[in-house]
């Protein structure tokens, strides 16, 4: 049977707003954490260039605005660019209507500036798709969510109106026309890279770790499955440094190995899928 695996390289460029704003710190050196995927940011699109391959960036309104010159390197190159918040803001049915239309709005002008054109992909920086949420991104001209993952290799589409039953079973609620593409913890490099002084319980993992893992997922849906897609989610404050970096290189080159691969965009992998529904 011949193979057809999407590979989608997506990285979160949340910078410093996601230490101002969700965590509300005002400490240098988080804020350096995060000024350090500036950095990180060159050195990726360095290597998605030597390897020609095109990527998928969420980027807060908070980074294009704080580091227009790499979010500009990023359009330049052709990359698709989605939402991921102004500062990094989960939606909430706590704020009224007006603010969350207004950070929407605000941070896809912000994406419209550097790039010249609407994002079609949205990543939540948090938080969970309430129905006025995806109303409104549905009502702005969005083609695909990645916050969630029905199933880790297949996308599907977005329900509102579930009902919740505890005692019978799940009622599920209609179909709409935002497809979900996978996004899962064991394929997003934050909880394996990112150390938190103060939970004390967490320790960083080696990259050849993170490798063992990323490659045995991409080697179970290449080998068993045969068709599907792959998206890794990764934060430039994580993967940007050298050892990490290396091992982005070697699982790239691992899975350049295989007949039927390609890498995408994650707005192309969502309008194939479309496509095929209809
Ligand atoms: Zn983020």
């Amino acid at each position: 049977m011949s193979k057809n695996v999407s590979v989608c390289l997506s990285f979160d460029f949340d910078a410093i707003s996601v230490w101002v704003g969700p965590r509300g710190t005002r400490s240098p050196p988080l804020i350096a954490r995060g000024e350090f995927g500036e950095v990180g940011a060159h050195r990726i699109l360095t290597l998605l260039e030597e390897h020609q391959i095109p990527g998928t960036w969420f980027i807060p309104g908070h980074t294009i605005d704080t580091y227009p010159e790499v979010c500009k390197r990023i359009a330049a190159a052709g990359h698709e660019i989605g939402y991921h918040g102004y500062c990094h803001e989960a939606p909430s049915s706590k704020r009224d209507e007006y603010d969350e239309r207004d950070i929407l709005e605000r941070s896809i002008a912000c994406i419209e500036r550097i790039s010249g054109k609407s994002p079609v992909g949205h990543r939540l920086p948090g938080g969970n798709p309430g129905t006025r949420w995806v109303n409104m991104l549905l009502e702005h001209g969005f083609s695909y969510d990645s916050s969630m993952a029905p199933h880790d290799f297949e996308p599907t589409y977005m329900r509102l109106g579930d009902v919740v039953h505890t005692d019978g079973p799940h009622e599920f609620g209609r179909e709409v026309d935002l497809v979900i593409l996978p996004f899962d913890w064991i394929l997003d490099d934050w909880p394996y890279f990112n150390y938190e002084p103060a939970g004390g319980r967490q320790r960083l993992r080696s990259p050849n770790d993170v490798y063992d893992i990323w490659a045995a997922e991409f080697d179970y849906l290449y080998q068993k499955l045969g068709s599907g897609v792959f998206v890794l989610t990764m934060h430039p404050q994580c993967i940007g440094k050298g050892s990490r970096m290396l091992m982005l290189e070697r699982l790239i080159a691992h899975m350049k190995r295989h007949d039927g691969v390609r890498f995408q965009a994650m707005a192309d992998v969502a309008d194939a899928f479309r496509a095929r529904q209809s």
